[in-house]
């Protein structure tokens, strides 16, 4: 077996056991990454400052992830490597300290193989809004690999690395996760710290995990979660071991499948595939019912809304002074405040900044903002309702199957396609993709399991549970 396409655990298991050496293992995949990533483009910047020759007599305090390579979301500070969150504003941008997760994975051991590749400033579902190239999805040469965190799925999903980390503000990290075939969990908000990560959406963005399974997913979450007193809004509260929730299975689960998601027009094979394996959980034990979910149709609406007012504000502070790129040859401040944002800034950041700076301006502050956040709040009301009475939500992760790259050049198609993802940061629950089948073209298909806040631990049992159920035989795709 070749190491790189060993799971996060077996690499664990294997390294604990003293069965293989961690230069073996980094250098299986640096092979991989090499003869990999020229296609895939799924890493903005390598990380070439780790010496494998010395990985064997490093000195690790912690051993949970000794020695265990992941990739980092560009979007996601690392001291002295650059965090250009795939933008021109940021393109040379070296933070002075490492975001909490960076500094948890460290701790534990774990090694840092590179930066991936997203839509600028995480604004996008298909990494083609990276200012420098967009990726490609392993699964198929003109497909993308969805986004924002594109590069962080395709890079897991080719074998370049067995976990990666991405950010979710609307699906962005399960997205990309149901287009390139792998598991991606976005966390209950405030269970991960957002500290170093830089903002697009704050009351929406979380950091999770991508992996090839459910497994790695909770191995993961097990380093991540915790109080941050950097966040103010990270919770003080004690997490379970998450891989104890691998025993048990679905018998008794109560699932819900709301009817709102099956109405709408979406794609017949995904429809499909999401219904067999509903199937399939119903035979295992589970108790699956139809229910409403009122509020969820007009989440995409509000978080077009909440989502770029807040960007809007977040983003005013690159301004050429403080980070990153400043305009050369302006004669006055105005000027150069200008002309840095006008050169910094892609299309699609431009365009969230001025409908933002519109729905927070007075006159339509009470129309758009303000009810969207009315919406924000019905719509939290409704999963709440649902989930006292079932352990779970289900539906497709997606509506499609990963789109043609130039396929949807009208950004409002683009943000149709988050249909299924979005009101899970409106209402702030987690939510896990976990692959459920392929479609005719060979491409993966997503399911979406939903809880309610912090009970991230009910997601990975189902899922992991469905994992085994669907056993799907799942390769390691690098565009032949
Ligand atoms: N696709 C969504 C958007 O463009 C979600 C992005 C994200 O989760 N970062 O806003």
């Amino acid at each position: 077996m070749k190491l790189y396409k060993c799971s996060l655990t077996e690499l664990k298991n294997m390294i604990e056991e003293k069965r293989v050496k961690l230069q073996d293992i980094h250098e299986s995949i640096s092979y991989r990454t090499t003869s990999t990533d020229p296609k895939i483009k799924a890493y903005v910047n390598k990380n070439e400052a780790y010496n494998i020759d010395e990985l064997d007599q490093k000195d690790y305090k912690d051993t949970y992830l000794k020695g265990l390579p992941i990739a980092i979301k560009d979007n996601i500070s690392i001291e002295d490597i650059n965090t250009t969150c795939s933008s021109k504003m940021l393109e040379e941008y070296i933070p002075p300290y490492n975001a909490t997760v960076v500094e948890k994975i460290k701790e534990a051991g774990g090694i840092i193989t590179g930066k991936t590749n997203m839509d600028e400033y995480a604004m996008g579902s298909s990494t083609e809004n990276s200012a420098f190239f967009p990726t490609v999805n392993p699964w198929g040469k003109n497909r993308v690999p969805g986004g924002s965190s594109g590069g962080s799925a395709a890079a897991v999903a080719a074998g370049m690395v067995p976990v990666s980390l991405g950010s979710d503000t609307g699906g962005s990290i399960r997205q990309p996760a149901s287009f390139c075939g792998v598991v991606g969990l976005k966390p209950t908000y405030g269970a991960v710290s957002r500290y170093g990560l830089v903002a697009f959406a704050s009351s929406l963005d979380q950091i999770g995990p991508l992996a090839r399974n459910v497994e790695d997913i909770a191995l993961m979450m097990n380093v991540i979660t915790g109080r941050d007193e950097k966040d103010s809004t990270c919770v003080n509260r004690e997490y379970p071991d998450f891989t104890e929730y691998l025993k048990n299975d679905v018998t008794d689960m109560k699932i819900g499948i709301p009817d709102q998601y099956f109405d709408i027009e979406f794609d017949q094979e995904v429809r499909e595939s999401v219904l067999n394996a509903v199937e399939k959980l119903k035979k295992a034990g589970a108790k699956i019912e139809r229910v409403s979910l009122t509020g969820a149709e007009y989440a995409l609406a509000a978080y077009y809304i909440i989502a770029t007012a807040e960007a809007s504000s977040n983003l005013a502070r690159y301004d050429g002074v403080r980070y990153g790129l400043r305009a050369a040859g302006a004669d006055n401040l105005e000027k150069m405040f200008t002309e840095t944002r006008q050169q910094g800034f892609g299309e699609e950041v431009k365009r969230r900044i001025m409908l933002g700076t519109y729905v927070l301006s007075s006159g339509y502050y009470d129309d758009f903002y303000l009810k969207a956040q009315k919406v924000r709040t019905l719509i939290k009301n409704d999963f709440d309702q649902l989930f006292a009475d079932y352990d779970l939500i289900l539906s497709p992760t997606t509506p499609t199957t990963a789109f043609k790259i130039g396929e949807k050049r009208d950004p409002l198609k683009m943000y149709a396609a988050d249909i299924f993802t979005v009101p899970v940061n409106i209402a702030g629950i987690p939510a896990i993709s976990v692959p459920c089948g392929f479609d005719q073209k060979g491409l993966p298909i997503g399911l979406q399991l939903m809880g309610a806040h912090f009970k991230e631990e009910k997601l990975i049992q189902a899922a992991f549970s469905l994992e085994k159920i669907l056993n799907l035989d799942i390769k390691y795709p690098a565009l032949k």
